[in-house]
């Protein structure tokens, strides 16, 4: 069955360009979806330190002000990141969202960290994958009544792009979560840069690091890779055993995102943002030029839909800047990352339910 996807063109006319996401929020039916009362979170991505690219604050306002116009309370989210960076821990996390412009004179809404202080503020869900039989969800993502799903669709090295199942599946987690989706294994000790301060034995919940010969040794039969002993080393001396496999990722990533929308059926709108269509993901402290030209915001209520018009409407660009030459019809993602087919993340979300690859593309005019 298709999925309809509404598509509101970027035509250079920003003011007209924000009431249109008003609009676009009522044809998806937000009114059913959020109700009064509802705690709402509006998902985004504040931008890592130093990336210039991430979804500007402003586009977010016109989603919180219709949510709040439906009585009901929106707050602005997203979790702690899985690597030592300026948004690994709560207050870090919210100092560069504020920084990065997400304060509430611009967005309209109050910034809370879904997975806590330590990314280790979650909950367990049942889900039917092929890998799990339960995933890991941020516990404010998990409470909140209703979702708004915010994207800046861009390249992945990993996933090849990341939009609204990206957003979802590695965005929703904790820090658990998210090191099972890149790694099989528990950390490991970089013992040049140890300086065997002995900080991580106190703070591994599990038991499982000892210092040896002065050195941090971690029991893989105790680890149960929380992932916390690698923010927390001031020296920068556990490491994510960083497993390379696309399509196992690409699995484990929709997987958590099944996890993410459990018990919200109906109640989570999507949103993704084809501005600045960029090679890498917001993660990176670094801004690459876009790929293609801007193209504007599609939304709906399916999420593998929104994410496969996405992809065919920057399929359908003529390429830019690193991709000069590269024309329309060209696969754009595939051209940045080579090795990476991102349809896996597309067919396997498909294959479990969570939204169908046909889709009826809606232009607004
Ligand atoms: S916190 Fe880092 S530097 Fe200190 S003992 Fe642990 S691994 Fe070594
Ligand atoms: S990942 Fe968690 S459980 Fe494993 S060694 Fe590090 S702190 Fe301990």
């Amino acid at each position: 069955m298709q999925s309809e996807v509404y598509f509101l063109p970027f035509k250079g006319k920003r003011d007209g360009f924000l009431k249109g996401i008003g609009r676009m929020l009522d044809l998806l039916g937000i009114e059913k979806a959020v109700r009064p009362g509802d705690l709402c979170a509006v998902k985004v991505h504040f931008g890592e330190e130093g990336n210039t690219t991430f979804l500007r604050p402003l586009y977010v306002r016109p989603i919180v002000e219709r949510v709040r116009a439906l009585g009901a309370k929106p707050f602005l989210t997203d979790t702690n990141t899985l690597y030592k960076g300026s948004r690994s821990d709560a207050p870090s996390h919210i100092e560069t969202a504020l920084r990065h412009g997400f304060g509430f004179e611009v967005t309209g809404a109050p910034v809370i960290i879904a997975d806590g202080l330590k990314g280790n503020d979650t909950v367990m869900v049942r889900i039917e994958g092929e890998v799990y039989g339960e995933v890991e969800v941020a516990r404010a993502i998990f409470e909140a009544h209703s979702m708004v799903v915010v994207s800046h669709f861009k390249g992945h090295d990993l996933a090849g792009f990341g939009g609204a199942l990206k957003n979802l599946g590695m965005g929703c987690t904790g820090r658990r979560g998210k090191l099972i989706q890149h790694s099989e294994v528990s950390p490991k000790v970089n013992r040049r840069r140890c300086t065997g301060c002995g900080r991580c034995e106190g703070e591994c919940p599990s038991g499982a690091i000892a210092l040896k010969e002065k050195k941090a040794f971690i029991d893989e039969g105790r680890c149960t890779g929380c992932g916390q002993c690698i923010v927390m080393c001031p020296h920068k001396a556990i490491d994510i055993r960083w497993k390379r496999d696309p399509e196992i990722f690409q699995k484990k990533m929709i997987e958590h995102a099944l996890g993410a929308l459990k018990g919200k059926e109906g109640k989570v709108l999507f949103l993704n943002f084809l501005l600045y269509v960029t090679p890498l993901c917001d993660c990176w402290s670094r801004s690459d030029p876009p790929i293609v030209p801007d193209i504007g915001i599609l939304g709906s209520r399916d999420p593998v839909a929104l994410d496969q018009a996405s992809v065919d409407l920057v399929n359908a660009q003529p390429g830019i800047s690193s991709l000069e030459g590269l024309g329309p019809g060209r696969d754009k993602f595939g051209a940045v990352h080579k090795d990476i087919d991102w349809s896996f993340q597309l067919e396997h979300a498909e294959r479990l339910g969570l939204g169908s690859r046909s889709y009826r593309l809606l232009e607004l005019s």
